[in-house]
């Protein structure tokens, strides 16, 4: 393949793409790295390309954290975990028409991965991993024993997004994604962390059970058998000779087996002077001093993942929250407590007469709202919504998070058309209360109620409401509501 190659001093092209030239003498703020298709980075310090791979990688913009990234070196073993988080290494510039088709194919990949913010820092984490590993056309995580890791051990595409201080959230946030369906796993090795810090930089040592101090003098004890006199080796020893006496009833002692023995050791602390035979074993924290006992160090798991088909399809739909984000949202109870509760209604359905309901609060565009508040006031924002849909309901309706977008309710004992004429007004209230916070942004609120059959399980009936969402209109004019179905 002939390719145009166009170089100057901080820059290259091939074929159609643009590469920027980072070297430790310039300054690349975020702009200057979006400006490119690529990033080469020009550099011998370990430590500098370490330090540039960690930011980029684990920058929060998609743009800067899948910018294709090759190293150009002449030598020198490539730290395992960098080469997990560049895409290619380049002897020379001249090279650069080989990794030109790399940068293709991971254009092509990234081109469907769906932008998205997510509700919490637990999902933006996960989307992110993902993105990244969908972008590689990557389906592990391994963890590698790091250096430079707070916890001892390193899965570079998640771990790169924390400070070492801040890195065994890695262990949380990957329980939450398995926990939701999005990876397997396996055992790879266990850790043990400070209580204080979760940090795994630990020096284990023997310390007396008086005082603490690891400043111990260690001696052997010595059992005179004719004698029956235990002490430790100093009583026995003098100054002059290498002799041994007994000094309770003065005999040189002769051979180890025949007419003594060395049953045990005996320490004697220097801090305190405390004998002991038996040590404790305290596990001291280098990065926050804190002496743990070792029986009570938190013992974590290591593990190996591998991406689920739900995981792979993150990458294309978005992440926006974690189930956990809305447990604990007041006024709302968990999905899989609204699907025990609906299934009671039917069961009380078959034996009265009267009609239940179920529908839902669905806001189309709540991606785009979430992405213009923090973590914080999304939160309180949606209490204030919950708390409109809390004064138009009866209390023996329940609620609950589908997902970030949408809410489930059970409507009971009211006709169809009430239940439709309550979700118009609470579609309106929202409207209100979201027009007042995000003036700029067209609030898209759709909702729907349909009555609860006896014949048809609870969880089919909630799968059509959901399917049916897309298919309903938008609820966008708060003066003149649409009409509800009779
Ligand atoms: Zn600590
Ligand atoms: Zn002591
Ligand atoms: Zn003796």
């Amino acid at each position: 393949m002939v390719m145009d190659v166009n170089i100057n001093k901080s820059s290259i092209t091939a074929g159609t793409f643009s590469f920027g030239i980072m070297n430790s003498i310039e300054h690349w703020p975020n702009e200057r790295v979006m400006g490119y298709d690529a990033i080469i980075i020009d550099a011998v310090d370990p430590e500098f390309i370490r330090k540039k791979v960690f930011k980029l990688r684990g920058h929060h913009n998609q743009d800067i954290f899948l910018k294709p990234i090759f190293l150009l070196k002449s030598s020198g073993k490539l730290d395992p975990v960098l080469n997990e988080l560049i895409d290619g290494v380049l002897f020379s510039l001249e090279q650069i028409d080989l990794i030109v088709g790399r940068v293709q194919e991971i254009f092509l990949k990234s081109n469907d991965i769906l932008a998205i913010k997510s509700t919490s820092f637990e999902a933006e984490i996960i989307n992110k991993v993902i993105n990244f590993m969908t972008s590689r056309d990557k389906k592990k995580l391994a963890p590698i024993p790091y250096i430079h890791s707070g916890i001892g051990y390193f899965i570079p595409e998640i771990s790169v997004n924390f400070g070492i201080n801040d890195e065994h959230n890695v262990l949380r946030i990957m329980q939450i994604a398995e926990d939701e369906g999005l990876f397997t796993s396996t055992f790879s090795e266990r850790v043990y962390l400070c209580t204080n810090c979760n940090g795994g930089y630990l020096n284990y040592r023997e310390v007396c059970p008086k005082c603490s101090s690891s400043h111990a003098n260690t001696e052997d004890m010595i059992h005179h058998f004719t004698c029956a006199y235990v002490g430790p080796i100093s009583d026995f020893q003098n100054t002059i000779d290498d002799d041994l006496n007994c000094p309770k009833c003065n005999k040189t002692l002769r051979h180890i087996g025949v007419d003594y023995d060395k049953p045990s050791v005996l320490h004697t602390c220097q801090n305190c002077n405390h004998r002991y035979q038996d040590y404790h074993v305290k596990a001291k924290c280098l990065s926050c001093h804190f002496e743990n006992p070792v029986e009570n160090l938190i013992s974590k798991e290591i593990r190996n993942y591998v991406i689920t088909r739900k995981g792979i399809s993150v990458a294309y739909n978005g992440f926006i929250s974690t189930s956990k984000d809305f447990d604990e949202i007041p006024g709302t109870v968990k999905y899989d407590v609204f699907k025990i509760m609906l299934r009671y209604e039917i069961e009380r359905l078959r034996q009265n007469d009267y009609t239940s309901n179920i529908g839902f609060v669905h806001i189309s565009n709540a991606g785009e709202i979430y992405s213009r508040i923090g973590v914080d006031r999304q939160k309180s924002l949606i209490s204030e919504m919950i708390e409109i849909l809390r004064q138009n309901l009866r209390s023996a309706d329940f609620i609950s998070f589908y997902d970030a977008s949408t809410l489930v309710l059970s409507m009971n004992e009211i006709p169809n058309k009430i239940a439709n004429k309550i979700l118009n007004e609470i579609a309106n209230l929202t409207t209100v209360l979201l027009k007042r916070n995000f003036k700029s942004i067209d609030i898209e609120i759709k909702t729907n109620a349909v009555s609860l059959e006896t014949q048809i399980s609870h969880e089919l009936q909630l799968q059509n409401l959901m399917k049916s969402v897309d298919r309903t209109p938008t609820n966008n004019n708060p003066e003149n509501p649409p009409k509800s179905i009779d």
